[in-house]
């Protein structure tokens, strides 16, 4: 061997350790991400506001429709919504668990019967081994969380669903929907006064309106004010 290779052979060497004990490549986190609006109520959002932020990684008004092609957009987005602990335990290997964990938390909200959300919902619970636990916080009280140590997917797959279970035991299926804004299927909770929320966001109740609108004009009841027809932005704008 000749010092030239043995040089090469050493750098190889040190380059495949390298790379082998690397951990895992994590991306730094979108200082860009725009949190679509009224998908959050809060920050730090809570676990239903997360529980929103995956389902409506499928965002039919969106092209493409799917956000969720790999990890990147929840991760910025549970990073936006001041989650950073759970997004960094979050990698690309999570993705099919967390596509089922998004279809699953989909039936829940738009569960027709209470029956059927029980059905969806319990197994989710054992699945995910969402039992609380006592945990003193802040202010040295003691509260119950779910997972309060667990982060990535293990902690999404026990704070989501129980986060639903527990607003299901508290307001049935009242507080939980999907868009009424055709053809939006983006899923909400409401937490109005009235609890009578339709859309995912004022963008569809706009649209929904301007379209009852151009109905009502069409058949003769409305004058030709056209009040409703105001420019908007592209949801597309949005992400
Ligand atoms: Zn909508």
């Amino acid at each position: 061997m000749t010092a030239d290779t043995a040089i090469t052979s050493a750098a190889g060497v040190t380059a495949a350790h390298r790379i082998e004990h690397q951990p895992e490549h994590t991306p730094q986190p979108n200082a860009d991400f725009a949190m679509p609006p009224g998908w959050i109520h809060r920050l730090p959002a809570d676990d239903l506001d997360l529980a929103v932020l995956l389902v409506n990684s499928m965002d039919l008004l969106e092209d493409p429709p799917d956000r969720l092609t790999s990890v990147h957009w929840y991760r910025d987005a549970l990073h936006a919504a001041g989650h950073g602990d759970i997004a960094e335990g979050l990698t690309e290997a999570d993705l099919p668990s967390l596509l089922e964990l998004r279809a699953l938390l989909r039936l829940v909200f738009s569960a027709a019967t209470l029956e059927e959300a029980v059905e969806i919902v319990n197994p989710m619970l054992v699945r995910g081994g969402a039992v609380p636990q006592l945990v003193v916080d802040d202010d040295g009280r003691p509260v119950l969380q779910v997972a309060p140590q667990a982060t990535g997917l293990e902690a999404l797959s026990a704070r989501l669903p129980a986060a639903a279970a527990g607003l299901i035991a508290e307001s049935e299926l009242r507080r939980l929907g999907t868009c009424a804004g055709t053809p939006c299927e983006c899923a909400f909770v409401d937490r109005s006064r009235s609890g009578s929320r339709r859309f995912c966001s004022d963008w569809c109740n706009d649209r929904a309106a301007a379209a009852a609108y151009r109905a009502r004009r069409k058949a003769g009841q409305e004058p030709a004010t056209p009040n409703y027809e105001q420019p908007r932005t592209s949801p597309a704008a949005w992400a």
